[in-house]
């Protein structure tokens, strides 16, 4: 403070300046209203400045000066319209924590709430928020503590300035130990000195410790923690926590029989803490002086300091030292035979131990109902995690059951397949003749009866040539199986060139062959035979040829005569080829009835099993 005051006097003394130059100055009312307006900008920067620094300031006394943490406040509330949006909150945190401090815990929550829901900082709406919980565990309203406690935890992780988080950390000790959770308490205090050690929050750190050990019973009247968080206490000078430390103190040293000890302890201690102006250490304070002087034998003084504990005490609410006082007063009014004054303290004793125990009982109950609570949201999220293993668990069968079906599906198709393939290539064989690459003699007649199909719907004419090789067997006898094969493929080669698109060749067997020439009439299909008789005797002609001659001999059917049936058309061109053969082979015969005599077609010896006659065979 003996820093801060100046400051803020240096600004006024800038103003008063700045009004004095006003008035030396008033023949040049230009010069001077510039001049003023520049002397108002700088004004307003160093008061925006100074208002950070206020703030920053005022926020460092909170507890070690409370007097001048207050003036620093009542200063900055009067400045309240020249501040930045973001100052303005900061000032509302501290005059709701100062209200807090002060036991305006009604006032304090509204402005700290405020705060909460305007400010857009993370940090100061945390710290507001600790304020909250620290004013809603000394105001004992649990329910809302609970809920905004658990707010608090889930922020801890995620402030930023350390400011922020020593508050945070502080304030969870306090609370937790407020709700006889020590050993939260503990941790959270061990956690606040690690990272604070010294100053203000390592005090804080250090009281919050011997707290939570003291009411554990892990602390003796000569513990040297004792000592030592008195040191660093009176070092940071929070006179609030070197107090309240000194009373623990003080109550060990009283529990250990050292009556005069503990009595000069909280004497030495009580000048301090008188300026803290804090109620409940005050009370604390006088009730433990009560005590050790009741106990000491000195009447008079615990009457005086049991007195003290109820008036500067916590008001409207059941407090330690209050029941303590009570008693104490109902005792020394029995003792002096009052039985008027020891009935009306001990009907306040009864009253306020059993608020005292009420309260106990209501803030036990309260943290066990959140406890249960949290237990069973954990059992839920338990549940839910289990849940949602089974649904991991049933999507990874799903997937492996995808898994299954795609390779069963790819094992059936690479199958399916391999069975059309294999039905393919056996369908290709029937269709194919092995040695000579052209139709065999069911696919021939298939194609054949087709072709006769389509020619009767159109109306066009369609001719059937067989043709048979001459003397082929003699060719087989003489240059052997091999060479007639041989023969056979460059005869079907040879005629293949001839051929027409459209024009079906097949191969009936042996040395015999098929033809249908489509579109095609009994004279042209004489001349077509004629090119390809050639061709077949060229075979011969080769120089690569190992026979010396080779000829055939043709039958032709025409549809203008025979009609457009399959059988008929067959048995018509055999007949043809027969005469063929008769009249001395290597040469063509067309079919007319005149040239067979009667009976001599569909007579033949050597019809086929599927009705279809075969040439002849010599
Ligand atoms: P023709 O002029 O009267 O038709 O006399 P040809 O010798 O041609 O008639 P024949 O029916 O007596 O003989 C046909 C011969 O064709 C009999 C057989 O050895 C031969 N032959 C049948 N199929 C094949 C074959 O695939 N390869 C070979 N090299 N010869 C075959
Ligand atoms: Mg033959
Ligand atoms: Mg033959």
């Amino acid at each position: 403070m003996s820093r801060s005051i100046p400051r803020y006097c240096t600004v006024t003394r800038r103003s008063s300046k700045r009004d004095s130059a006003a008035s030396v100055r008033p023949c040049w009312p230009g010069i001077l209203w510039s001049l003023l307006l520049c002397l108002a900008h700088v004004a307003t920067t160093f008061a925006h400045e100074d208002a950070a620094t206020l703030l920053a300031r005022a926020d460092e006394l909170k507890t070690s000066h409370p007097a001048e943490f207050a003036d620093l406040l009542d200063v900055l509330r009067a400045r309240h319209a020249e501040l930045a949006p973001a100052e303005r909150h900061y000032l509302e945190f501290l005059l709701g924590w100062r209200a807090g401090y002060t036991g305006h815990y009604d006032t304090a929550l509204a402005g700290l709430r405020a705060v909460i829901a305007q400010t857009d900082d993370f940090d100061l709406r945390f710290r507001a928020r600790a304020a909250v919980v620290n004013l809603l565990s000394l105001s004992r309203r649990y329910d809302p503590l609970f809920e905004e406690l658990e707010q608090l935890l889930a922020d801890l992780p995620h402030v930023t300035t350390p400011a922020a988080r020593r508050q945070g950390l502080a304030v969870l000790g306090v609370v937790y130990n407020q709700m006889a959770q020590y050993e939260l308490g503990l941790r959270y205090a061990d956690q606040l000195l690690a990272e604070n050690p010294d100053g203000r929050f390592g005090c804080i750190a250090r009281q919050l410790r011997i707290e939570a050990l003291y009411e554990t019973d892990r602390l003796t009247a000569g513990s040297q923690v004792l000592a030592d968080g008195m040191a660093a206490c009176h070092a940071a000078g929070e006179r609030l926590y070197a107090g309240l430390i000194a009373a623990d103190a003080a109550r060990l040293l009283r529990a250990a029989g050292r009556l005069e000890e503990a009595i000069a302890l909280l004497e030495r201690s009580y000048a301090a803490a008188r300026g803290t102006g804090y109620a409940r250490l005050l009370a604390e304070l006088d009730a433990l002086l009560a005590e050790a002087h009741w106990e000491n034998g000195n009447v008079q003084a615990a009457h005086k300091f049991a007195g003290r504990a109820l008036r500067d005490g916590v008001q409207n609410h059941f407090t330690e030292p209050t029941i303590t006082a009570y008693r104490l007063l109902y005792r020394i009014a029995r003792e002096r035979g009052d039985v008027a004054a020891a009935l009306e303290y001990h009907e306040r004793y009864a009253a306020a131990d059993k608020g005292w125990l009420d309260d106990v009982s209501a803030r036990e109950l309260a943290y066990a109902r959140v406890r249960h609570q949290a237990e069973a949201t954990r059992l839920e999220l338990a549940a839910l995690n289990q849940q949602n293993d089974l649904l991991k668990l049933e999507r990874e069968n799903a997937r492996l059951y995808i898994v299954l079906l795609c390779v069963c599906s790819g094992f059936l198709a690479l199958w399916g397949y391999r069975i059309k393939r294999s039905q393919l290539h056996f369908m290709r064989l029937a269709r194919i003749d092995s040695l000579t690459g052209i139709a065999s003699r069911p696919h021939f007649l298939d194609l054949a009866a087709q072709a006769l199909d389509d020619a009767r719907r159109r109306g066009q004419e369609v001719c059937i040539v067989l043709c048979d090789l001459d003397h082929f067997k003699a060719i087989n006898d003489r240059f052997g199986h091999a060479t007639g094969d041989y023969v056979l493929k460059q005869v079907v080669q040879s005629c293949g060139r001839h051929l027409r698109r459209g024009e079906i060749f097949g191969r009936f067997g042996g040395e015999e062959f098929g033809i249908v020439l489509p579109d095609c009439g009994p004279y042209q299909a004489r001349e077509r035979c004629e090119q390809l008789r050639v061709a077949i005797a060229e075979v011969a002609a080769d120089p690569g040829s190992m026979v010396s001659a080779v000829s055939a001999s043709f039958g032709i059917a025409a549809s203008a005569t025979s009609g457009y049936e399959l059988r008929q058309l067959l048995a018509h061109a055999d007949a043809a080829l027969y005469l063929a053969k008769d009249a001395g082979r290597n040469r063509v015969m067309l079919y007319t009835p005149a040239l067979v005599t009667p009976g001599h077609e569909n007579s033949d010896p050597t019809t086929r099993p599927d009705g279809m006659p075969a040439c002849r065979t010599g």
